[in-house]
């Protein structure tokens, strides 16, 4: 906004509480309807995990991590014995609502459902990435050539039949290739691979970071309004809100609540107990050897259980699967170690970039699916959080959708698989502070 901003400081039409991929797309789409937006959020770019994910924008991301084939994984994991997933065994435990659900969604039925769910909202994310992209002038932080998924073995390749045509059934492009093809499309990959699944609809974003900066850039130029504070508590008032936050207290008609990882304790003081959990995940950034050609798209290969991605010129990103730990738990090196190692078997790297991993959480769904709905027993109150693995990607069309929620339009994704209510288990309501 140019010249002084003369709108009271305390009071907004709707505040989104949140400034990640999921939360800085919905202001910016309820500031495109034309509403007073403020946005609310501490501020420190480098703990939302919006900042440090693979950057892959997938249209075949459909499929959430509690699967059929956990089953046969169990025994490694619950060892920790499978590079995917580290468990906290106790943590395991403090989140049993999450835990259970998970284990109840993993069956090909389910897992056909959500897919079903998903695949609209994966369908629409690329485009509606390009269109903020180009209005924030940052197109070329985008491409389309698609990504990789690695097999080392014909057994593990064979192990992902039901995902290939789940994949097929929903229309999404794949190509599959053999060792040979694999190594004229990504020559930069000296690991020899069985087999490849080639996503060419896919798309990637080169540095994260970057994006969500230049989405903030476009919130404020369309005048749209930020606190650099954490929201402390939330309690509906007469015609709305009040926010109490670090630095004072906000009314709002409306509020979305969009804090990634955070979002479940925030909505728990007003009574919903939320089966919900982080999963964290690390990264690492590595030059490529000097005599290595380019990495041209992100790979995940999974025999690693681990995904490396280019992030501009000579150099990758390393990212870990998943530990299954509390947020706030000090960081535990030894997975982003393992798939650094892992790493370095399947590229040329030279010297690492950081002096320590970079450390996030996934704000992580048992199903899978994120939850984009209005608050049960509450009016004005959307929730737009827990997208998992697929934040980045979905997080501006889930902005779409948060706006269309906001203004009574009609939304252009289904969101009945979304509801909240399927992942509250014992609603107990009242009002009260974050804790
Ligand atoms: C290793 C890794 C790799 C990943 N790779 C991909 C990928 O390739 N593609 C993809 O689509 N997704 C990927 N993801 C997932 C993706 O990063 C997340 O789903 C997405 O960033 C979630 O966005 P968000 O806006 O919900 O949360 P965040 O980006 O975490 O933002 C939440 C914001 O809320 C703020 N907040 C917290 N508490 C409060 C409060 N009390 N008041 C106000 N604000 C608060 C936080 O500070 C933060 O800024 C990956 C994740 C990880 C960890």
């Amino acid at each position: 906004m140019v010249g002084t901003d003369r709108r009271d400081p305390s009071r907004a039409e709707v505040v989104v509480i949140g400034g990640g991929m999921v939360g800085l797309a919905s202001a910016i789409a309820l500031r495109e309807r034309g509403l007073d937006v403020l946005l609310c959020d501490p501020g420190e770019a480098r703990a939302r995990t919006s900042f440090g994910n693979a950057g892959v924008l997938s249209r075949g991301s459909i499929l959430p991590m509690a699967g059929p084939a956990l089953w046969g994984k169990l025994p490694a994991y619950l060892r920790n014995a499978d590079r995917s997933l580290r468990l906290r065994h106790a943590h395991v435990l403090r989140v049993l609502p999450w835990t259970a659900h998970f284990l109840a969604a993993a069956r090909a039925s389910a897992w056909r459902r959500a897919a079903a769910a998903l695949a609209p909202l994966t369908a629409a994310a690329y485009g509606e990435h390009e269109r903020l992209a180009a209005r924030a002038r940052v197109s070329h932080l985008l491409r389309r050539n698609g990504w990789i998924k690695l097999y080392r073995t014909e057994a593990a390749f064979a192990g992902a039949a039901l995902e290939r045509e789940i994949l097929r059934d929903h229309g999404v492009a794949l190509d599959i290739l053999n060792g040979a093809a694999l190594r004229d499309l990504e020559p930069a990959l000296v690991r020899p691979y069985a087999r490849a699944m080639l996503l060419p609809e896919t798309g990637a974003v080169g540095d994260p970071g970057a994006l969500v900066e230049a989405f903030e850039a476009l919130f404020a130029d369309l005048g749209g309004r930020r606190i650099n504070a954490g929201i402390t508590g939330l309690t509906p008032g007469e015609g709305g809100w009040v926010l109490r936050h670090d630095a004072g207290e906000v009314r709002a008609r409306q509020v979305v609540l969009a804090a990634g990882a955070a979002s479940a304790a925030i909505a728990r003081p007003l009574g919903y107990r939320f089966a919900f959990a982080a999963e964290r995940g690390y990264h690492r950034h590595y030059a490529l050897h000097p005599e290595s050609p380019p990495l041209t798209r992100p790979v995940l290969d999974t025999g690693a259980g681990s995904i490396i991605a280019p992030m501009g010129e000579g150099r990758v990103r390393v990212l870990s699967g998943v530990e299954l730990n509390a947020r706030e738990a000090p960081p535990d090196y030894r997975q982003i170690e393992a798939a650094s190692t892992e790493a370095a078997g399947t590229l040329r790297l030279g010297n690492t970039l950081d002096n320590q991993p970079w450390m996030g959480a996934r704000p992580s769904t048992p199903d899978g699916m994120p939850v984009i709905g209005r608050a049960p027993r509450h009016a004005g109150l959307i929730f737009a959080f827990g997208h998992g693995h697929i934040g980045l990607s979905t997080g501006p069309i889930t902005g779409r959708l948060v706006a269309d929620l906001v203004t009574g339009s009609e939304p252009t994704v289904p969101l009945a698989p979304f509801a909240p209510e399927r992942l509250l288990r014992w609603p107990r309501l009242r009002t009260g502070s974050v804790a």
